[in-house]
């Protein structure tokens, strides 16, 4: 039977391009909409829905869901469906790394924070007792009840190295939500795509190793940004690792293909701290995710 009353969806042929402050960085949109209306309603809601997010996973935002739920050490705390999903897979992505990506490094993030700020090392006896706050072990995850439970007093969750990835996706879903299914979200390193623009297979995005043409997927690059700190002639990285919590000083770049953006973002952090041969063995792991690590010469 014919589909009676079925329309075609309209036609997205109206390039459109936003941008605005989130995560502290210009987040970049382009999109196709069937006319400036549609593409301005879009935009607008895939922005509020970053704020909202925003004010769920932000570590600097002493306000924030999540900086709330760590001080409340020893406690079954119910959280957002957000906070929850983004916090299963950092455990998760923790237990496939042999906790090389750690979403608990927040009290050394703090402590390198200052070392960027001052331009001294962390003293190895607050680096001592920030490591018994860290280690994923120490969260404990219900997802019928929805609820987070910290173990040890002072415990930090840091969310920075798969959130914006997480963030994107959920800005992708609120576009499409709109009407809107070809664009391009972007954040500093973090790419989210959806449908290809109108009569082409994809969007071109840049690599290292020349340009493909990507649709429906994520690309996150992660390692070597402008954050780092130079004490006594050795560059420290913002990432770090979480066994040591020293800021990695390995200088690997990497970027990750994934079918989303938590996925990209999370394995792009998680390959940065690892050697060549765990690092494989992770990318193994997750079968529909594709990744380039490289390493600069100092
Ligand atoms: P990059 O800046 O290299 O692109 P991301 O922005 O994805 O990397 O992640 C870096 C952020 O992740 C840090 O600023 C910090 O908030 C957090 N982080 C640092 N070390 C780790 C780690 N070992 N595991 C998980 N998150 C980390
Ligand atoms: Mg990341």
């Amino acid at each position: 039977m014919a589909a009676l009353g079925a329309r075609p969806a309209p036609a997205q042929e109206l390039r459109r391009q936003y941008a605005e402050l989130h995560m502290g960085v210009a987040v970049r949109l382009v999109l196709y909409a069937p006319d400036d209306a549609t593409a301005r309603r879009a935009a607008r809601a895939a922005y509020a829905r970053m704020a909202q997010l925003e004010d769920v996973m932000s570590d600097y935002r002493p306000e924030s869901e999540v900086r709330r739920l760590a001080v409340r050490a020893g406690a079954d705390v119910p959280v957002s469906g957000d906070l929850f999903v983004v916090l299963a897979r950092a455990v998760d992505l923790w237990r496939r790394s042999d906790g090389a990506f750690d979403p608990t490094v927040g009290p050394f993030v703090e402590l390198w924070r200052a070392a960027r700020r001052t331009g001294r090392m962390p003293p190895r006896a607050e680096l001592d007792a920030a490591a018994r706050r860290v280690g994923s072990d120490k969260v404990h995850l219900d997802s019928v009840a929805r609820t987070v439970r910290l173990d040890a007093p002072g415990m930090r969750i840091d969310l920075g190295g798969i959130a914006k990835g997480y963030i994107l996706d959920r800005a992708l879903d609120a576009l499409r939500a709109q009407g809107v299914t070809r664009a391009l979200l972007e954040a500093g390193g973090d790419i989210v795509l959806g449908d290809a623009p109108p009569r082409r297979r994809g969007w071109r995005i840049a690599l290292s190793e020349g340009d493909t043409i990507l649709a429906n997927c994520a690309v996150s690059t992660s390692g070597d940004t402008e954050q780092f700190v130079i004490i006594g002639g050795v560059r420290y990285s913002h990432v770090i690792d979480p066994h040591t919590g020293m800021g990695l000083t390995s200088r690997r770049e990497a970027t990750v293909v994934a079918p989303d953006g938590v996925t990209a973002d999370g394995l792009a952090t998680a390959l940065t701290v690892l050697d060549d041969e765990r690092g494989a063995r992770l990318l193994r792991s997750f079968p529909q995710a594709a990744a380039r690590v490289r390493r600069h010469s100092r």
